[in-house]
């Protein structure tokens, strides 16, 4: 399926070198113009002229396949055509429309809520906020503290939630905050349930839930130290993270916890949500429910900037225009984002992806097989992460090894990125229109890249 929806099924590679000539001088052109603070180009030097499906060309023409899709936007893939026709075909009536109602607005919000797991269907109401994954989690924050008069909030160690003051405030990343503080205070950090690095120093087969003995002393010990939160923010699974996936039963006793201590649940899934896992919602997978969802990436459907809320109905007290914005419900956002979830249902990508998770598991497990360096392969849907280890007795972190897989993955026209506690896990987040063919064609060049980064390792002198 989807075999014709990108430049080619395999990577092509024409330069003699990566980067080419014209994507280095761009890159150069670049250095001059923007600030230091650009990242991305920095892991992977390339220039981009054009995309299709799971594949971009770079300026010199090499064609790459995209296991990243601009770090989890492009879910239905670069310049879908059935998206891009609809778009095309939005009515020249308004681009930008504050928070007016438009047709477009009420459809786009109809058809989020119907696509509701039955179980959330009619509990819930949406609230705009700026374009931005970390705009939807200060929201988030903002909605909890009015409805609980409480500020406390609980977050997780290995969390992301954004760049801005209060997403970064509850994001654990100490590089990242330790340049912007002080931070919003009264934010506390929880144990994830990170089974391959759990903090409490169990592994996957012992626990016992000790993260969560301990999250409930927090909450229920007069003496923890903690006011009572307003709010608890979880990713289902971590992106950034890692791609950690909780053990099954997981979050549903961390929202039991929170539920019978009056402390309102929000689950990011700016991430993890938009079918990335298979589902509207990555906590489909359990029997979790929440009070507040946020989502921005792919909800915009073709990559346009779009984020916003689902909160339950009785938390809707707050006064109106307690939250305010320019850019609150980007027009042809939503016009991307109604035609992308109108896409998912008839393509019936939820069994597309189901199909696709198998054979990336069944591959990356066989190169973890081969590897001495792989301490594990996770992954749900489309979402994949593979850890490198120095020893997977001791687990000591090896950054340098994924660094290096990157590399040899670009230079032959794979583009992965990298996250985890200590930037060691090599991470996937191709389009989910991504064919079966471009996936083996990926893998096949990450099991080389596996390959000749483990030989270079052996040969260097101790
Ligand atoms: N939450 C999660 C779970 C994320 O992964 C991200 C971005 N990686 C954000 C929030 C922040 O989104 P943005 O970069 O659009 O502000």
């Amino acid at each position: 399926m989807f075999e014709d929806y990108h430049f080619s099924e395999n990577a092509k590679i024409i330069t003699e070198k990566v980067p080419g000539k014209k994507s280095l001088e761009l890159l150069a052109e670049q250095e001059k113009l923007e600030s230091r603070n650009r990242s991305y180009p920095r892991g992977i030097p390339i220039a981009f002229e054009s995309a299709k499906g799971a594949t971009v060309k770079d300026v010199d023409g090499n064609i790459f396949i995209d296991f990243f899709s601009g770090c989890g936007v492009l879910n239905l893939g670069h310049n879908n055509p059935e998206i891009l026709k609809d778009i095309k075909e939005f009515p020249d009536g308004i681009m930008h429309a504050l928070d007016f109602p438009t047709n477009v607005k009420i459809d786009f919000m109809k058809e989020l809520l119907s696509s509701l797991p039955e179980n959330l269907k009619g509990k819930y109401k949406i609230s705009f906020g700026g374009p931005t994954g970390s705009d939807a989690v200060e929201v988030a924050i903002k909605l909890a503290r009015i409805n609980t008069g409480r500020h406390t909030i609980l977050s997780f160690q290995g969390s992301y939630h954004g760049m801005t003051m209060g997403a970064l405030s509850v994001t654990s990343s100490i590089r990242h905050r330790e340049k912007a503080n002080p931070l919003i205070p009264g934010v506390h950090f929880m144990p994830y349930c990170s089974g391959y690095r759990c903090p409490m120093g169990m592994n996957n087969k012992k626990c016992n839930f000790e993260c969560v003995h301990f999250i409930k002393n927090v909450l229920e010990n007069p003496h923890s130290g903690v006011d009572k939160p307003a709010a608890i923010i979880i990713e289902p699974i971590q992106g950034e993270g890692g791609t950690y996936i909780p053990r099954d039963g997981w979050l549903g006793k961390v929202v039991d916890l929170a539920r019978k201590n009056g402390v309102m649940v929000i689950f990011d899934e700016v991430q993890a949500g938009f079918y990335r896992t298979g589902k509207l919602f990555s906590f489909q997978h359990t029997n979790a429910v929440p009070d507040i969802i946020t989502m921005s990436k792919g909800i915009g459907g073709i990559g346009l900037p779009l984020s916003l809320i689902l909160l339950r109905k009785e938390l809707d007290t707050w006064e109106p225009g307690t939250h305010i914005g320019t850019f609150r419900g980007n027009q042809l956002g939503m016009a991307a984002g109604l035609s992308a979830m109108k896409f998912v249902k008839r393509m019936n990508i939820e069994d597309y992806v189901s199909k696709l998770e198998k054979v990336f598991l069944r591959e990356l497990k066989a190169i973890e097989k081969k590897s001495k360096f792989i301490g594990e392969v996770r992954g749900r849907g489309m979402m994949f992460g593979v850890e490198y280890v120095k020893d997977k007795k001791t687990k000591e972190p090896f950054p340098e090894l994924a660094k290096e897989i990157r590399k040899l993955c670009y230079e032959n026209g794979l583009l992965v990125e990298i996250g985890g506690y200590y930037d060691n896990v090599v991470r996937f987040l191709p389009p989910l229109i991504i064919s079966e063919k471009i996936v083996r064609n990926g893998l096949n060049i990450f099991k080389n890249a596996n390959i000749t980064a483990s030989k270079n390792v052996n040969s260097k002198p101790e």
